[in-house]
Protein backbone atom coordinates (compact mmCIF):
# COMPACT_ATOMS: atom_id res chain seq x y z
CA UNK A 1 0.00 0.00 0.00
CA UNK A 2 1.33 3.37 -1.23
CA UNK A 3 2.11 5.40 1.77
CA UNK A 4 0.12 8.39 1.50
CA UNK A 5 2.20 11.76 1.71
CA UNK A 6 -1.08 13.77 0.70
CA UNK A 7 -0.11 15.88 3.49
CA UNK A 8 3.39 16.65 2.93
CA UNK A 9 3.80 17.96 -0.71
CA UNK A 10 4.86 16.17 -3.77
CA UNK A 11 4.95 19.89 -6.21
CA UNK A 12 7.71 21.52 -6.32
CA UNK A 13 8.11 25.11 -4.60
CA UNK A 14 8.94 27.56 -6.23
CA UNK A 15 8.48 31.44 -5.23
CA UNK A 16 6.32 30.56 -2.51
CA UNK A 17 3.59 28.15 -4.41
CA UNK A 18 3.79 24.30 -4.54
CA UNK A 19 3.09 23.96 -8.17
CA UNK A 20 3.16 20.75 -10.64
CA UNK A 21 6.18 20.59 -12.82
CA UNK A 22 5.39 22.90 -16.16
CA UNK A 23 5.71 19.65 -18.33
CA UNK A 24 3.78 18.01 -15.70
CA UNK A 25 5.95 15.03 -15.51
CA UNK A 26 6.35 12.89 -12.02
CA UNK A 27 8.35 10.46 -11.00
CA UNK A 28 7.80 7.92 -8.31
CA UNK A 29 9.81 7.89 -4.94
CA UNK A 30 10.39 4.02 -3.54
CA UNK A 31 10.60 2.60 0.09
CA UNK A 32 14.19 0.61 -0.34
CA UNK A 33 12.50 -2.09 2.62
CA UNK A 34 9.01 -2.73 0.80
CA UNK A 35 9.89 -1.82 -2.83
CA UNK A 36 6.78 -0.23 -2.91
CA UNK A 37 6.06 3.09 -4.27
CA UNK A 38 5.84 5.86 -1.91
CA UNK A 39 3.92 7.63 -4.26
CA UNK A 40 3.90 10.26 -7.06
CA UNK A 41 6.72 13.53 -6.97
CA UNK A 42 6.65 16.28 -9.58
CA UNK A 43 9.73 16.25 -11.99
CA UNK A 44 11.40 19.76 -12.40
CA UNK A 45 12.04 20.52 -15.64
CA UNK A 46 14.65 22.98 -17.36
CA UNK A 47 11.71 25.25 -17.32
CA UNK A 48 10.92 25.25 -13.73
CA UNK A 49 14.50 25.70 -13.31
CA UNK A 50 14.49 28.76 -14.72
CA UNK A 51 11.34 29.83 -12.96
CA UNK A 52 13.06 28.63 -9.40
CA UNK A 53 16.13 30.67 -10.73
CA UNK A 54 14.03 34.28 -11.38
CA UNK A 55 11.84 33.47 -8.25
CA UNK A 56 15.12 33.41 -6.02
CA UNK A 57 16.96 36.69 -8.43
CA UNK A 58 13.39 38.66 -7.36
CA UNK A 59 13.51 37.48 -3.45
CA UNK A 60 16.93 38.81 -3.37
CA UNK A 61 15.91 42.04 -4.92
CA UNK A 62 12.88 42.27 -2.42
CA UNK A 63 12.77 41.95 1.11
CA UNK A 64 15.25 39.28 1.88
CA UNK A 65 17.71 40.87 -0.09
CA UNK A 66 16.99 44.04 2.59
CA UNK A 67 15.96 42.48 5.98
CA UNK A 68 18.09 43.09 9.11
CA UNK A 69 20.24 40.32 9.56
CA UNK A 70 18.69 39.93 13.11
CA UNK A 71 15.51 39.34 11.81
CA UNK A 72 17.03 37.06 9.06
CA UNK A 73 18.53 35.08 12.01
CA UNK A 74 15.05 35.05 13.98
CA UNK A 75 13.59 33.42 11.08
CA UNK A 76 15.64 30.51 10.70
CA UNK A 77 15.75 29.85 14.50
CA UNK A 78 11.34 30.11 13.75
CA UNK A 79 12.25 27.69 11.01
CA UNK A 80 14.05 25.63 13.71
CA UNK A 81 10.67 25.66 15.76
CA UNK A 82 8.62 24.67 13.03
CA UNK A 83 11.27 21.52 12.23
CA UNK A 84 11.33 20.30 15.60
CA UNK A 85 7.42 20.82 15.95
CA UNK A 86 7.26 18.43 12.79
CA UNK A 87 9.58 16.13 13.88
CA UNK A 88 8.14 13.34 13.66
CA UNK A 89 6.92 13.69 10.42
CA UNK A 90 10.47 14.72 9.28
CA UNK A 91 11.83 11.67 11.06
CA UNK A 92 9.02 9.23 9.19
CA UNK A 93 9.27 10.57 5.40
CA UNK A 94 13.09 10.21 6.10
CA UNK A 95 13.04 6.56 6.98
CA UNK A 96 10.48 5.67 4.37
CA UNK A 97 12.57 7.20 1.70
CA UNK A 98 15.88 6.40 2.45
CA UNK A 99 15.57 2.94 4.26
CA UNK A 100 17.59 4.02 7.25
CA UNK A 101 16.73 3.20 10.62
CA UNK A 102 14.38 5.66 12.40
CA UNK A 103 15.68 4.93 15.64
CA UNK A 104 19.16 6.00 13.84
CA UNK A 105 17.29 9.68 12.49
CA UNK A 106 15.86 10.15 15.85
CA UNK A 107 19.45 9.99 17.18
CA UNK A 108 22.05 10.89 15.02
CA UNK A 109 20.67 12.51 11.61
CA UNK A 110 17.82 14.29 13.80
CA UNK A 111 19.20 16.14 16.13
CA UNK A 112 22.34 17.27 13.63
CA UNK A 113 19.54 18.96 11.44
CA UNK A 114 18.82 21.31 14.24
CA UNK A 115 22.09 21.99 15.44
CA UNK A 116 23.30 22.77 11.99
CA UNK A 117 20.43 25.32 11.55
CA UNK A 118 20.71 26.75 14.97
CA UNK A 119 24.41 27.39 14.58
CA UNK A 120 24.15 29.33 11.39
CA UNK A 121 21.07 31.00 12.47
CA UNK A 122 23.17 32.40 15.43
CA UNK A 123 25.71 33.87 12.87
CA UNK A 124 22.73 35.94 11.14
CA UNK A 125 23.89 39.05 12.17
CA UNK A 126 27.36 38.46 12.85
CA UNK A 127 28.88 38.60 9.33
CA UNK A 128 31.47 41.26 9.68
CA UNK A 129 33.98 42.80 7.58
CA UNK A 130 37.00 44.31 8.51
CA UNK A 131 38.20 47.90 8.80
CA UNK A 132 41.87 47.32 7.36
CA UNK A 133 43.65 50.90 7.80
CA UNK A 134 45.40 50.40 4.53
CA UNK A 135 46.28 54.60 3.89
CA UNK A 136 46.20 57.52 5.74
CA UNK A 137 43.84 59.55 3.52
CA UNK A 138 40.79 56.90 3.33
CA UNK A 139 39.06 54.74 5.32
CA UNK A 140 39.43 51.26 3.55
CA UNK A 141 37.46 48.70 5.12
CA UNK A 142 35.56 45.46 3.36
CA UNK A 143 32.12 44.66 4.10
CA UNK A 144 30.73 40.94 2.95
CA UNK A 145 27.68 40.74 0.60
CA UNK A 146 25.74 37.37 -0.15
CA UNK A 147 26.91 35.78 -2.92
CA UNK A 148 23.39 35.49 -4.28
CA UNK A 149 21.27 32.71 -6.06
CA UNK A 150 22.41 29.53 -4.77
CA UNK A 151 22.14 25.76 -6.23
CA UNK A 152 22.09 23.39 -3.51
CA UNK A 153 22.42 19.80 -4.63
CA UNK A 154 21.97 17.04 -2.58
CA UNK A 155 22.59 13.20 -2.38
CA UNK A 156 20.10 10.32 -0.99
CA UNK A 157 22.53 9.21 1.90
CA UNK A 158 21.48 12.16 4.11
CA UNK A 159 19.29 14.27 2.71
CA UNK A 160 17.64 16.19 6.06
CA UNK A 161 21.27 16.55 7.30
CA UNK A 162 23.67 17.34 4.10
CA UNK A 163 20.39 19.74 2.86
CA UNK A 164 20.65 21.77 5.90
CA UNK A 165 24.42 21.73 5.71
CA UNK A 166 23.59 24.29 2.77
CA UNK A 167 20.85 26.09 3.12
CA UNK A 168 21.54 27.02 6.49
CA UNK A 169 25.02 28.86 6.10
CA UNK A 170 23.45 30.38 2.78
CA UNK A 171 20.33 31.88 4.30
CA UNK A 172 22.38 32.79 6.98
CA UNK A 173 24.58 34.94 4.77
CA UNK A 174 21.60 36.59 2.67
CA UNK A 175 21.38 34.26 -0.26
CA UNK A 176 18.34 32.60 -1.97
CA UNK A 177 18.47 28.76 -2.33
CA UNK A 178 16.92 26.12 -5.12
CA UNK A 179 17.24 22.97 -3.29
CA UNK A 180 17.41 20.16 -5.54
CA UNK A 181 17.65 17.00 -3.36
CA UNK A 182 18.15 13.56 -4.85
CA UNK A 183 15.65 11.53 -7.59
CA UNK A 184 15.87 8.82 -4.79
CA UNK A 185 14.55 10.57 -1.92
CA UNK A 186 13.49 13.82 -2.28
CA UNK A 187 10.37 14.40 0.41
CA UNK A 188 11.97 15.79 3.15
CA UNK A 189 13.20 18.34 1.29
CA UNK A 190 9.81 19.48 -0.01
CA UNK A 191 8.77 19.61 3.72
CA UNK A 192 11.81 21.83 4.73
CA UNK A 193 10.43 24.31 1.58
CA UNK A 194 6.98 23.89 3.00
CA UNK A 195 8.67 25.31 6.85
CA UNK A 196 10.24 27.81 5.75
CA UNK A 197 7.56 29.10 4.28
CA UNK A 198 5.33 29.09 7.19
CA UNK A 199 8.33 30.15 9.27
CA UNK A 200 7.81 33.46 7.25
CA UNK A 201 11.02 33.13 5.11
CA UNK A 202 9.88 35.05 1.77
CA UNK A 203 8.49 33.58 -1.28
CA UNK A 204 11.61 32.91 -3.29
CA UNK A 205 14.19 32.65 -0.74
CA UNK A 206 14.11 28.49 -0.73
CA UNK A 207 12.58 26.99 -3.52
CA UNK A 208 12.71 23.11 -3.91
CA UNK A 209 12.86 21.59 -7.28
CA UNK A 210 12.95 18.04 -6.84
CA UNK A 211 14.31 15.91 -10.21
CA UNK A 212 16.75 14.28 -11.92
CA UNK A 213 20.46 14.97 -12.12
CA UNK A 214 21.61 15.34 -15.60
CA UNK A 215 18.02 17.65 -16.28
CA UNK A 216 16.98 19.54 -13.00
CA UNK A 217 20.73 19.44 -11.45
CA UNK A 218 23.00 20.02 -14.77
CA UNK A 219 19.81 23.01 -15.22
CA UNK A 220 20.86 24.61 -12.34
CA UNK A 221 24.94 23.86 -12.84
CA UNK A 222 24.02 25.75 -16.69
CA UNK A 223 21.76 28.72 -15.14
CA UNK A 224 23.87 31.86 -16.35
CA UNK A 225 21.71 33.35 -13.06
CA UNK A 226 23.24 31.07 -10.75
CA UNK A 227 26.09 32.65 -8.72
CA UNK A 228 27.13 29.34 -6.28
CA UNK A 229 27.24 25.61 -6.67
CA UNK A 230 26.91 23.32 -3.54
CA UNK A 231 27.38 19.81 -4.04
CA UNK A 232 27.45 16.77 -2.41
CA UNK A 233 27.71 13.37 -4.52
CA UNK A 234 30.01 11.26 -6.34
CA UNK A 235 33.32 12.44 -8.08
CA UNK A 236 32.15 11.93 -11.34
CA UNK A 237 29.32 14.29 -11.08
CA UNK A 238 31.63 16.77 -9.14
CA UNK A 239 33.82 17.25 -12.27
CA UNK A 240 30.93 17.72 -14.42
CA UNK A 241 29.88 20.11 -12.01
CA UNK A 242 32.88 22.32 -12.05
CA UNK A 243 33.01 21.72 -16.06
CA UNK A 244 29.66 23.07 -16.21
CA UNK A 245 30.28 26.15 -13.76
CA UNK A 246 32.51 27.46 -15.93
CA UNK A 247 30.08 29.23 -18.24
CA UNK A 248 29.85 31.99 -16.25
CA UNK A 249 32.32 31.14 -13.69
CA UNK A 250 30.06 30.07 -10.77
CA UNK A 251 31.59 29.14 -7.62
CA UNK A 252 31.46 25.68 -6.42
CA UNK A 253 31.78 23.60 -3.17
CA UNK A 254 32.24 19.86 -3.85
CA UNK A 255 31.94 17.48 -1.16
CA UNK A 256 32.66 14.08 -2.33
CA UNK A 257 33.71 10.68 -2.18
CA UNK A 258 35.89 8.80 0.05
CA UNK A 259 37.72 5.75 1.04
CA UNK A 260 38.75 5.84 4.43
CA UNK A 261 41.74 4.53 6.79
CA UNK A 262 40.80 3.63 10.00
CA UNK A 263 44.70 2.55 11.20
CA UNK A 264 44.78 -0.24 14.53
CA UNK A 265 47.83 -0.63 16.43
CA UNK A 266 48.24 -3.01 18.39
CA UNK A 267 48.71 -1.02 21.54
CA UNK A 268 45.58 0.27 21.14
CA UNK A 269 42.29 -0.38 23.38
CA UNK A 270 41.62 -3.63 20.92
CA UNK A 271 38.06 -3.68 21.99
CA UNK A 272 37.25 -0.07 21.70
CA UNK A 273 38.88 -0.19 18.26
CA UNK A 274 36.79 -3.11 16.90
CA UNK A 275 33.65 -1.50 18.22
CA UNK A 276 34.39 1.80 16.27
CA UNK A 277 36.01 0.39 13.39
CA UNK A 278 31.81 -1.84 12.84
CA UNK A 279 30.22 1.27 13.24
CA UNK A 280 32.70 3.41 11.04
CA UNK A 281 31.95 1.05 8.02
CA UNK A 282 28.13 -0.42 8.71
CA UNK A 283 26.39 2.42 10.02
CA UNK A 284 23.90 3.94 7.01
CA UNK A 285 24.64 0.41 5.67
CA UNK A 286 28.11 2.08 4.62
CA UNK A 287 26.36 4.67 2.61
CA UNK A 288 28.55 7.45 4.72
CA UNK A 289 31.22 9.28 2.42
CA UNK A 290 33.38 9.13 5.61
CA UNK A 291 32.97 4.97 6.24
CA UNK A 292 35.78 3.40 7.33
CA UNK A 293 35.98 1.22 4.29
CA UNK A 294 39.50 -0.05 4.59
CA UNK A 295 40.58 -1.52 8.17
CA UNK A 296 44.04 -1.52 8.43
CA UNK A 297 45.46 -3.90 10.79
CA UNK A 298 48.92 -4.16 12.67
CA UNK A 299 49.79 -8.02 11.35
CA UNK A 300 50.62 -9.26 15.40
CA UNK A 301 46.86 -8.46 16.26
CA UNK A 302 44.82 -8.84 13.19
CA UNK A 303 43.43 -12.18 13.36
CA UNK A 304 42.23 -11.04 17.28
CA UNK A 305 40.73 -7.59 15.59
CA UNK A 306 38.75 -10.03 12.91
CA UNK A 307 37.38 -11.68 15.13
CA UNK A 308 36.49 -9.16 17.47
CA UNK A 309 35.01 -7.26 13.78
CA UNK A 310 33.32 -10.78 13.08
CA UNK A 311 31.36 -11.29 16.01
CA UNK A 312 29.99 -7.67 15.73
CA UNK A 313 29.09 -7.80 12.25
CA UNK A 314 27.40 -10.78 12.98
CA UNK A 315 25.05 -9.26 15.75
CA UNK A 316 23.93 -6.23 14.03
CA UNK A 317 20.15 -6.61 13.78
CA UNK A 318 19.44 -5.36 9.74
CA UNK A 319 15.91 -5.41 8.29
CA UNK A 320 12.58 -3.73 8.74
CA UNK A 321 13.69 0.08 9.34
CA UNK A 322 10.56 1.38 11.14
CA UNK A 323 11.30 -1.49 13.88
CA UNK A 324 12.94 0.58 16.82
CA UNK A 325 15.55 -2.31 17.34
CA UNK A 326 16.74 -2.40 13.61
CA UNK A 327 20.60 -0.71 13.77
CA UNK A 328 21.06 -1.44 9.95
CA UNK A 329 18.45 -0.91 7.05
CA UNK A 330 17.85 -1.52 3.41
CA UNK A 331 20.68 0.55 1.10
CA UNK A 332 19.12 2.75 -1.12
CA UNK A 333 18.06 1.70 -4.20
CA UNK A 334 18.34 -1.99 -6.23
CA UNK A 335 20.58 -0.16 -8.37
CA UNK A 336 23.13 0.51 -5.00
CA UNK A 337 22.25 -2.78 -3.89
CA UNK A 338 23.34 -4.82 -7.47
CA UNK A 339 26.37 -2.40 -7.62
CA UNK A 340 27.29 -3.41 -4.07
CA UNK A 341 27.08 -7.05 -4.78
CA UNK A 342 28.74 -6.53 -8.03
CA UNK A 343 31.72 -4.98 -5.46
CA UNK A 344 31.73 -8.40 -3.44
CA UNK A 345 31.65 -10.91 -6.30
CA UNK A 346 35.11 -8.56 -7.61
CA UNK A 347 36.31 -8.83 -3.99
CA UNK A 348 36.51 -12.59 -4.02
CA UNK A 349 37.44 -12.51 -7.71
CA UNK A 350 40.52 -10.56 -6.42
CA UNK A 351 41.10 -12.98 -4.17
CA UNK A 352 39.99 -11.22 -0.93
CA UNK A 353 38.86 -13.76 1.47
CA UNK A 354 35.20 -13.18 2.75
CA UNK A 355 34.95 -13.64 6.60
CA UNK A 356 31.65 -12.62 7.14
CA UNK A 357 28.40 -11.66 5.28
CA UNK A 358 28.88 -11.02 1.32
CA UNK A 359 25.02 -11.80 1.03
CA UNK A 360 21.06 -10.27 0.39
CA UNK A 361 19.64 -11.11 3.82
CA UNK A 362 16.10 -11.14 2.01
CA UNK A 363 13.98 -11.55 -1.28
CA UNK A 364 12.80 -8.28 -0.38
CA UNK A 365 14.01 -5.37 0.42
CA UNK A 366 17.29 -3.85 -0.51
CA UNK A 367 19.45 -5.32 2.48
CA UNK A 368 22.43 -6.68 2.68
CA UNK A 369 24.61 -8.51 5.24
CA UNK A 370 27.46 -6.58 6.92
CA UNK A 371 30.27 -7.83 5.17
CA UNK A 372 34.28 -8.16 5.67
CA UNK A 373 36.70 -9.17 3.54
CA UNK A 374 40.35 -10.08 4.88
CA UNK A 375 43.58 -10.41 3.42
CA UNK A 376 43.03 -7.26 1.59
CA UNK A 377 45.79 -6.55 -0.69
CA UNK A 378 46.15 -2.41 -1.06
CA UNK A 379 45.28 -2.14 -4.76
CA UNK A 380 42.54 -4.75 -4.90
CA UNK A 381 39.52 -2.62 -6.88
CA UNK A 382 37.81 -3.36 -3.74
CA UNK A 383 40.44 -1.19 -1.66
CA UNK A 384 40.53 1.45 -4.22
CA UNK A 385 37.38 2.45 -5.24
CA UNK A 386 34.18 3.65 -2.95
CA UNK A 387 31.49 0.77 -2.46
CA UNK A 388 29.60 2.90 -0.71
CA UNK A 389 27.95 -0.33 1.05
CA UNK A 390 28.41 -2.10 4.23
CA UNK A 391 31.58 -3.90 2.92
CA UNK A 392 34.76 -3.71 5.14
CA UNK A 393 38.38 -4.13 3.58
CA UNK A 394 40.72 -5.59 6.53
CA UNK A 395 44.20 -4.81 5.17
CA UNK A 396 47.63 -6.15 7.27
CA UNK A 397 50.47 -3.86 7.87
CA UNK A 398 53.94 -4.29 9.83
CA UNK A 399 55.08 -0.61 10.60
CA UNK A 400 54.16 2.48 10.72
CA UNK A 401 56.06 3.04 7.21
CA UNK A 402 53.78 0.34 5.53
CA UNK A 403 50.89 1.87 7.73
CA UNK A 404 50.86 5.07 6.22
CA UNK A 405 51.83 4.32 2.84
CA UNK A 406 48.71 2.11 2.26
CA UNK A 407 46.75 4.91 3.80
CA UNK A 408 47.46 7.52 2.02
CA UNK A 409 47.06 5.37 -1.50
CA UNK A 410 43.70 5.97 -2.72
CA UNK A 411 42.70 8.83 -4.68
CA UNK A 412 40.75 10.12 -1.67
CA UNK A 413 41.54 12.22 1.21
CA UNK A 414 38.05 12.97 2.97
CA UNK A 415 38.94 11.34 6.58
CA UNK A 416 41.19 8.63 8.14
CA UNK A 417 41.30 6.87 12.16
CA UNK A 418 44.33 6.09 13.84
CA UNK A 419 44.22 3.87 17.06
CA UNK A 420 47.43 3.93 19.47
CA UNK A 421 48.45 4.83 22.81
CA UNK A 422 51.23 5.78 21.64
CA UNK A 423 50.92 9.94 21.83
CA UNK A 424 54.34 10.69 19.81
CA UNK A 425 53.31 8.20 17.40
CA UNK A 426 49.24 9.47 17.50
CA UNK A 427 51.06 12.83 16.66
CA UNK A 428 53.05 11.63 13.55
CA UNK A 429 50.10 10.25 11.92
CA UNK A 430 47.82 13.68 12.54
CA UNK A 431 50.53 15.61 11.05
CA UNK A 432 51.22 12.51 7.87
CA UNK A 433 47.63 11.61 7.16
CA UNK A 434 46.39 13.31 3.72
CA UNK A 435 42.82 13.93 4.93
CA UNK A 436 40.36 16.55 5.87
CA UNK A 437 39.89 15.28 9.13
CA UNK A 438 41.65 12.78 11.64
CA UNK A 439 40.31 11.10 14.35
CA UNK A 440 42.26 9.27 16.91
CA UNK A 441 41.33 6.65 19.09
CA UNK A 442 37.52 7.72 17.54
CA UNK A 443 35.79 7.19 14.40
CA UNK A 444 33.23 8.73 12.77
CA UNK A 445 32.18 12.01 14.73
CA UNK A 446 31.05 15.28 12.78
CA UNK A 447 30.35 18.62 14.38
CA UNK A 448 28.77 21.40 12.27
CA UNK A 449 31.04 23.60 14.22
CA UNK A 450 34.30 21.63 12.78
CA UNK A 451 35.11 22.87 8.89
CA UNK A 452 34.26 19.17 6.78
CA UNK A 453 35.56 18.21 3.38
CA UNK A 454 38.78 16.98 1.55
CA UNK A 455 41.19 17.45 -1.27
CA UNK A 456 41.58 15.37 -4.83
CA UNK A 457 38.77 12.96 -5.58
CA UNK A 458 37.18 13.66 -2.28
CA UNK A 459 36.41 17.21 -3.39
CA UNK A 460 36.99 21.27 -3.34
CA UNK A 461 36.39 22.87 -0.44
CA UNK A 462 35.03 23.21 3.35
CA UNK A 463 31.81 22.74 4.91
CA UNK A 464 30.76 23.41 8.44
CA UNK A 465 32.46 25.63 10.76
CA UNK A 466 32.74 29.49 10.34
CA UNK A 467 34.45 28.39 6.82
CA UNK A 468 31.43 27.77 4.99
CA UNK A 469 30.38 31.48 5.58
CA UNK A 470 33.12 32.00 3.03
CA UNK A 471 31.50 30.12 0.71
CA UNK A 472 28.29 32.05 0.68
CA UNK A 473 30.05 35.71 1.08
CA UNK A 474 31.74 38.01 -1.29
CA UNK A 475 33.66 40.16 0.21
CA UNK A 476 33.79 44.06 -1.37
CA UNK A 477 36.69 46.42 -0.74
CA UNK A 478 35.63 49.92 -0.07
CA UNK A 479 37.90 53.15 0.00
CA UNK A 480 36.72 56.57 0.84
CA UNK A 481 39.01 58.76 0.29
CA UNK A 482 38.58 61.86 2.92
CA UNK A 483 42.17 63.34 2.30
CA UNK A 484 45.34 63.83 4.53
P1 LIG B 1 25.41 11.51 -7.37
O1 LIG B 1 26.63 12.28 -7.66
O2 LIG B 1 24.92 10.54 -8.35
O3 LIG B 1 24.18 12.50 -7.10
C1 LIG B 1 24.22 13.54 -6.15
C2 LIG B 1 23.25 14.62 -6.56
O4 LIG B 1 23.70 15.16 -7.79
C3 LIG B 1 21.82 14.14 -6.80
O5 LIG B 1 20.93 15.15 -6.38
C4 LIG B 1 21.77 14.00 -8.32
O6 LIG B 1 20.49 14.16 -8.84
C5 LIG B 1 22.65 15.16 -8.75
N1 LIG B 1 23.24 15.02 -10.08
C6 LIG B 1 23.52 13.88 -10.77
N2 LIG B 1 24.03 14.18 -11.98
C7 LIG B 1 24.08 15.53 -12.06
C8 LIG B 1 24.53 16.46 -13.05
N3 LIG B 1 25.01 16.04 -14.21
N4 LIG B 1 24.46 17.77 -12.78
C9 LIG B 1 23.98 18.20 -11.60
N5 LIG B 1 23.53 17.40 -10.64
C10 LIG B 1 23.58 16.07 -10.85
O7 LIG B 1 25.73 10.89 -5.96
P2 LIG B 1 24.82 9.94 -5.10
O8 LIG B 1 24.91 8.59 -5.72
O9 LIG B 1 23.48 10.56 -4.88
O10 LIG B 1 25.57 9.99 -3.69
C11 LIG B 1 26.62 9.17 -3.37
C12 LIG B 1 27.95 9.90 -3.48
O11 LIG B 1 27.95 11.06 -2.66
C13 LIG B 1 29.10 9.06 -2.98
O12 LIG B 1 30.17 9.12 -3.88
C14 LIG B 1 29.48 9.71 -1.66
O13 LIG B 1 30.78 9.51 -1.23
C15 LIG B 1 29.15 11.13 -1.89
N6 LIG B 1 28.90 11.81 -0.61
C16 LIG B 1 29.86 12.69 -0.13
C17 LIG B 1 29.69 13.34 1.08
C18 LIG B 1 30.73 14.30 1.63
O14 LIG B 1 30.45 15.05 2.55
N7 LIG B 1 31.93 14.35 1.07
C19 LIG B 1 28.52 13.12 1.81
C20 LIG B 1 27.58 12.22 1.31
C21 LIG B 1 27.78 11.59 0.08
Amino acid sequence: MPYDFSSACADLIIHGERVPARSGRTFETINPFTEQSLGLVAEAGIDDVDDAVKSAREALRAEWGTMRAAQRGQLLLRFADLIRRDQEQLIELESLDTGKPISTIRRQDFPAVLDTLTYYAGFADKINGQVIPARPDALTYTVREPVGVVAAIVPWNFPMMIGMWKIAPALACGCAVILKPAELTPLTALKFGELALEAGIPAGVLNVVPGFGTVAGQALVDHPDVDKVTFTGSPGVGRQILRGSAGNLKRVTLELGGKSANIIFPDADLDAAAKAAASGIFFNSGQVCSAGSRILVHNSVRDEVVERLVARAEKIRVGDPSDSGTQMGPVVSDKQMERILDYIRIGKDEGARLVSGGVRTATRGYTIAPTIFDDVDPQMRISQEEIFGPVASVIGFDDEDEALSIANGTQFSLAAGIWTNDMRRMHRFVRDLKAGTVWANTFGPTDVRLPWGGTRDSGLGREHGEVALENFTEPKSVWIAHGA
